[in-house]
């Protein structure tokens, strides 16, 4: 029966089954594990404690005889006085005039229903027959489609149970069930669905959570086990003591952070097993450097490095950057979509021949047409751009490098992503030394004049500005708009010598690069944009950061844009424009003048998100949890972990005979499938 289409069930017709699949449940099975999204717990209270339109359950005794009114077809309305305590409450009910006969005067009564505080009124949703025990009155609630309602999934559900919960197979084995004190799967789906009382029910999730959990950490081990599996000349071969050396030749000593980073990343090289491993820290924090130091590391054991960003100017900067760290010592090479021709052919020539120990571009690099002679390590900065897809591309090559991915979004610490995903991390969580903070402060629209003149001051100093405009969601029209809106009013108020650029999403890609140039030069001294320059752009003379309508962007993204400034040896500033209605638009502002953190204001913003929002769920490849929350059951995340580590590790989903169910849950699942087994 589990296996069995849903429109077995005798009240499932065509009708409720397309829009059950709109709830992507086409088997029975799928029924019984599609669990209420909420519970509706119908305590007794007393009218004190019930606010004002909160659904509450009361109980009294019926003091007036019932009213009928009848209006419309089949309308009616019935109502009557309860005594509750000392108040005389007035019930309301709708359509339900059956309800007279039971509510005799005298007879006392328990109610559920919407509370008016101000009338003394109660809307009722539920007449309780029976006496109050605590079993009645935890409604579960589910999701729901189109014109299914929740007693039609009840119903559906009720029989389900029926028929097909006893061929519901255990999966976890005993031992777990047993160590966690957990209930049973069949037993735990009935509860989910019927939970007797509040201990069963929470008992009942705790399963699914740990379920659900384990089998997701399985997937990410088994995801980083097929990634780190030992390839021949995965390992590298080089002396400590000329990277040390390198490092001592660096203008400044590296954080503590760095140094522990940089061990990692030399570890993993070193080892036979592949790389791969995901570096965060906040914009500044010094990763390229430690970056160069693992490309430096794979130079002196004869391999290639190839070093891939998101923009052709953030690849230009790289290789200006890169160049003065590591001088002659390093041949370095540009390759981006725009060098084309013979400069292009000489490139991939000397590339093949190993004359190029590091090659620097946009995913240009990764095309069908470059080949590396060896090919040591990829690294990737801004590591969303890079996904599966380019990682079969590497694979289809034959190559297995060593790959590092570097990102700048900090990942909540309660969220460590060491915990749920594939890769091993490496976190630089410190500034260098001597770095002034940004200041930011948080002004009101009428401010804008003294913020114009801030800008003049700026520029007179000989430092420049980013302006940002708002944000508008559903009309990149009315975006543009504003900022050329933005930029001609600047224009006009800005003094003749301060030059004023415009920069948006329109541009085609040459053209913004060619601002981009114009304002690193200092050709251009305050630039107007839309939120286009928000990655990795570096333009230490740039000072001051003013942004409009700040309320409207999240706050990693605030965050992002401040750090386009601070960079070099002057103080910098960060200006928000915002008039906030909502508290939780006050309380982000309010956050950002306060600190200048990373991990700090992760923290805050997934509490104001939630995970999904936080990590954008096409975007990670996480998957939606059905029971588990990630924050929530942070807890449970680390134990399943551990678990699945140490599966994986004794192999035991081959060897042992409990875990069958769990390696051919593992073997159906389509994200591993598109991850492994492609
Ligand atoms: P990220 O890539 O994390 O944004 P970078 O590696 O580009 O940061 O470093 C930002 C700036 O800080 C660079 O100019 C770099 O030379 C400098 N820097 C890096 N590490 C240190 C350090 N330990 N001490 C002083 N300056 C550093
Ligand atoms: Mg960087």
């Amino acid at each position: 029966m589990l296996e069995q289409s849903v429109s077995e069930i005798p009240s499932v017709g065509e009708k409720t089954k397309e829009q059950l699949e709109l709830l992507n449940i086409r088997k029975v099975e799928d029924l019984l594990f599609h669990f209420p999204f909420r519970y509706d717990f119908l305590e007794l209270k007393s009218l004190q404690e019930i606010a004002h339109d909160e659904v509450a359950s009361i109980e009294g005794e019926v003091a007036t005889e019932p009213h009928v009114s009848y209006f419309g077809k089949k309308k009616n309305r019935l109502t009557c006085t309860i005594q509750v305590g000392l108040v005389a409450v007035k019930a309301v009910f709708f359509n339900q005039a059956f309800l007279k006969d039971q509510l005799t005067m005298g007879k006392t009564v328990t109610l559920t229903g919407k509370w008016d505080m101000h009338r003394l009124q109660l809307t009722v949703h539920k007449f309780h027959r029976e006496t109050f025990d605590e079993a009645e009155y935890i409604e579960p609630v589910y999701s729901t489609k189109g014109s299914l309602t929740n007693p039609m999934i009840k119903k559906m559900i009720a029989y389900s149970l029926k028929a097909a919960l006893p061929e519901v197979k255990e999966m976890l084995p005993p031992d777990y069930l047993h160590n966690y004190k957990l209930p049973g799967r069949q037993e735990a789906i009935h509860t989910m669905h019927r939970p007797e009382n509040k201990y069963a029910l929470k008992h009942a999730k705790r399963r699914f959570i740990y379920e659900e959990l384990l089998l997701f950490q399985l997937k990410m081990q088994w995801i980083r086990q097929v990634e780190k599996e030992k390839t021949e000349g995965s390992k590298k071969v080089f002396t400590n003591e000329l990277v040390s050396g390198f490092i001592k030749s660096l203008p400044f000593d590296l954080t503590p952070s760095q140094k522990r980073v940089n061990d990692e990343i030399l570890s993993d090289l070193s080892s036979e097993q592949r790389m791969n491993r995901l570096l965060q820290g906040d914009v500044g924090s010094g990763k390229t450097v430690v970056a160069a130091l693992g490309i430096y590391a794979t130079k002196l054991s004869g391999q290639q490095g190839a070093l891939m960003v998101p923009t052709e100017i953030l690849a230009e900067q790289h290789v200006e950057s890169l160049s003065e760290i590591f001088g002659v010592q390093l041949n370095i090479e540009l390759l981006t979509g725009s060098i084309k021709g013979k400069k292009r052919q000489a490139i991939l020539e000397r590339l093949v021949a190993g004359e190029i120990d590091l090659l620097v571009g946009t995913h240009a690099l990764i095309q069908p047409d470059t080949h590396f002679h060896q090919l040591g390590i990829v690294i990737v900065d801004e590591q969303h751009r890079f996904g599966v897809a380019q990682r079969k591309q590497l694979r289809d090559k034959g190559l297995t490098p060593d790959v590092l991915f570097m990102t700048a979004t900090p990942i909540p610490r309660t969220l460590s992503i060491t915990s749920f995903g594939d890769m091993d991390v490496s976190v630089i969580d410190e500034m260098p030394k001597g770095r002034l903070p940004v200041e930011t402060y948080w002004v009101k629209e009428n401010m804008l004049e003294r913020v114009h003149q801030f800008i003049v001051k700026e520029a007179e100093k000989g430092h420049q500005s980013y302006i940002i405009c708002p944000l508008i969601e559903e009309s990149d029209q009315l975006d543009i708009q504003n900022a050329v809106d933005v930029y001609n009013d600047l224009g006009e108020r800005m003094p003749g010598h301060i030059k004023v650029g415009l920069m948006h999403g329109r541009l085609k890609s040459d053209e913004k690069d060619d601002m981009m140039r114009a304002f690193a030069n200092n050709e251009i001294q305050v630039l107007v944009s839309t939120t286009v320059i928000e990655v990795g752009v570096n333009v230490p003379n740039a000072s001051l950061m003013v942004i409009y309508d700040a309320e409207r962007f999240g706050l990693a993204q605030l965050h992002q844009l401040r750090g386009r400034v601070g960079r070099g040896h002057t103080q910098s500033y960060c200006i928000l424009l915002a008039d906030p209605k909502s508290e939780n638009g006050k309380e982000r502002m309010q956050v950002m003048t306060e600190t200048n953190d990373g991990f700090e204001l992760s923290e805050h913003d997934l509490k104001i998100r939630g995970p999904g929002d936080f990590f954008g769920k096409k975007q990670s490849g996480l998957p939606e949890f059905k029971v588990a929350d990630l924050v929530e059951d942070y807890r449970a995340l680390e134990v399943a972990r551990k678990d699945a580590v140490e599966i994986m590790k004794k192999d035991l989903l081959n060897k042992d005979k409990n875990y069958v169910l769990i390696k051919e849950m593992l073997e159906n699942d389509p994200y591993l499938q598109e991850r492994i087994f492609d």
